[in-house]
């Protein structure tokens, strides 16, 4: 079983509470999310929190609240049953210590599921109770008395081999083993399914049974009998007898967008909603299958590679849509390969993931964006984690000369600075997080030391009271800004041109401002960490703002006969 599923398994048994490791420890594999048992921690003070608020909300007992919030849940990866499976392993605890008024934090270490490491504190999210954390949490242990069950439900890995889940288990995991039909057929790492790394990744394949029909392609014979690019252009002209794809983009200098990025990149994306007690319902979950099956990103609608329409969605366009704007022989040519985790010290275990063929395929516009994780992770001494100068520098280099062999002549690479994550603090350090909302005790700063003690932290030197360590970590991100302008100002390759951006933070923030709105809108407000949709999406109108006016070749011509493929081929079959 590949290592990404079994965490999801995992995360699936967790109730399938977010592992929000975007950012995560510079040179391990971003496979994903990471569980320890931080984690499990993390979502056991998560989950008992929010059914301590729903008894609140609805005035009514703990009992009726797991109740309701495993009927929330879908049936979909068996998310129903793993919640009310696990209120009834858990629910009698639970119900026992939230009724002698125990916080959160308390049932959490009660039951195992927070550990305290040797030499290390007591980790909690709200304040501690009157008398300490410690003696609530010895009297908590005394009124539920011991059981084997609850020493082992911290550990993640073994949870499957409690007898009451080792069912379920297997079940989840002969599904995500037999082969999955709707992963990619022919192989050409195009899928005609939205989730598992499928469309919402990269443009939708319209024939998944034959590898050379994929987005990208130069078109076959002029796709006069099929479309063999799924740009949605193809036939003759009955007039003339010239095809199409002839007529309309013959030269036109199509090309296709592919980012190589990290968890932003992605639009690693939890909904307050599913924090937020006083709101929940039914619909509040229904997204949450496809959430998981996309690793809690939201590549359809990223700042990149978006093409969905979202209920938030400023008036701004994606890059991609605005790439296919420019010229519609481009529909479907795009491909996110980012990763939850990725940095310059992992991204070669998983440009492999990246398709174009050298002979075949149209050129592509490359963005490398990693906007945090060289200098992110969670290690308590986050310095000595980070990435240096020299190794940022050797890494980047040995991935362009791997791009050079892959891509087509004429494409292009832009590389993207570091952001200086001290915003992060500034702007939210004294703001209440969506679960602090009903009673006004969780703010961003208590949110950041508990994953600090965890050592979930996804970003330690940002997310961070210590001034001296925000200070230290953004001057490391300026100097690996610095790197990739010098690299990309120096290193020549024979199908790439390189070229620098700086990440634009001070301007999406004044135009942010602006328009009417506030700072802390652009920031995730669950993670308190990624850029927010609106954030994500004004990052990609300074991307293309600035690439025109600098460089206009490298997102080609015009084309001029857009009117009359939309005339003809309407949406172009959609994405
Ligand atoms: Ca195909
Ligand atoms: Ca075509």
């Amino acid at each position: 079983m590949k290592s990404p599923r079994r965490m999801l398994l995992a995360a699936s048994l967790l109730f399938l509470l977010p592992a929000p490791t975007p950012c995560s420890s510079a040179p391990r594999a971003p496979s994903g999310p990471q569980l320890s048992h931080g984690h499990a921690c993390l979502g056991c003070v998560l989950i008992v929190s929010i059914v301590e608020q729903l008894t609140q909300v609805h005035n009514s007992t703990i009992r009726e609240e797991m109740e309701r919030l495993c009927s929330f849940l879908p049936e979909k990866l068996f998310l129903k049953s793993i919640c009310y499976l696990a209120a009834e392993m858990f629910g009698p605890d639970v119900i026992k210590l939230l009724s002698l008024k125990m916080n959160a934090d308390v049932v959490c270490h009660a039951l195992h599921f927070c550990k305290q490491e040797p030499g290390q504190p007591l980790c909690h999210l709200y304040s501690p109770p009157q008398g300490g954390l410690k003696r609530a949490l010895s009297r908590a242990r005394k009124s539920i008395g011991h059981s084997p069950l609850r020493t082992s439900a911290g550990d993640v890995s073994g949870i499957c081999s409690l007898p009451a889940l080792a069912k379920i288990c297997q079940k989840i995991e002969y599904i995500l083993n037999t082969s999955l039909p709707w992963e990619d057929a022919d192989g050409d790492k195009h899928s005609a399914f939205p989730t598992w790394r499928g469309f919402y990744w990269r443009g939708r394949d319209c024939d998944d049974r034959n590898r050379d029909v994929h987005p990208g392609r130069r078109p076959e014979n002029w796709d006069a009998q099929q479309d063999s690019n799924c740009n949605g252009i193809w036939g003759t002209d009955p007039k003339d007898g010239i095809p199409y794809e002839k007529k309309f983009c013959e030269g036109s200098e199509a090309k296709g967008l592919i980012v190589m990025g990290d968890s932003a990149a992605a639009h690693f994306h939890i909904p307050p909603e599913w924090l937020t007690a006083a709101h929940m319902s039914a619909q509040t979950f229904s997204n949450l299958p496809m959430a998981l099956s996309n690793e809690l990103d939201w590549p359809q609608l990223s700042g990149m590679t978006g093409f969905l329409n979202s209920a938030s969605r400023s008036p701004d366009l994606s890059v991609y849509l605005r790439l296919r704007q420019r010229n519609r022989c481009n529909h479907r040519d795009y491909q996110n390969i980012s990763r939850n985790g990725a940095s310059s010290g992992n991204l070669l275990k998983f440009l492999g993931s990246l398709s174009r063929n050298q002979l075949l395929d149209h050129p592509a516009i490359v963005v490398y964006t990693m906007l945090g994780n060289d200098v992110c992770n969670g290690k308590s001494d986050t310095e000595s984690a980070m990435s240096t100068p020299e190794a940022l520098r050797a890494h980047v280099l040995e991935a362009l000369a791997l791009l050079d062999s892959r891509l087509p002549r004429g494409s292009h690479v832009v590389l993207y600075g570091l952001a200086d994550g001290r915003f992060l603090w500034d702007t939210l350090h004294a703001r209440l997080h969506p679960l602090g909302q009903l009673n006004r005790d969780v703010t961003y700063e208590q949110l950041y030391a508990f994953l600090s003690c965890l050592q979930v932290n996804p970003c330690q030197g940002w997310m961070n009271a210590n001034e001296t360590l925000r200070t230290l970590t953004s001057r490391r991100a300026a100097q690996l800004s610095n790197v990739l302008e010098e690299i990309a100002a120096s290193e020549k390759f024979a199908n790439l041109s390189l070229l620098y951006l700086d990440y634009p933070l001070k301007e999406i923030s004044e135009e942010w401002q602006r328009r009417g709105g506030e700072t802390w809108q652009l920031i995730e407000p669950s993670d308190g960490f990624h850029p927010s949709e609106a954030a994500a999406q004004l990052t990609a109108r300074f991307f293309w703002d600035k690439v025109l006016r600098r460089w206009p070749r490298v997102l080609g011509k015009e084309n001029p006969f857009n009117a009359q493929i939309e005339r003809l081929f309407g949406d172009q079959g959609g994405h």
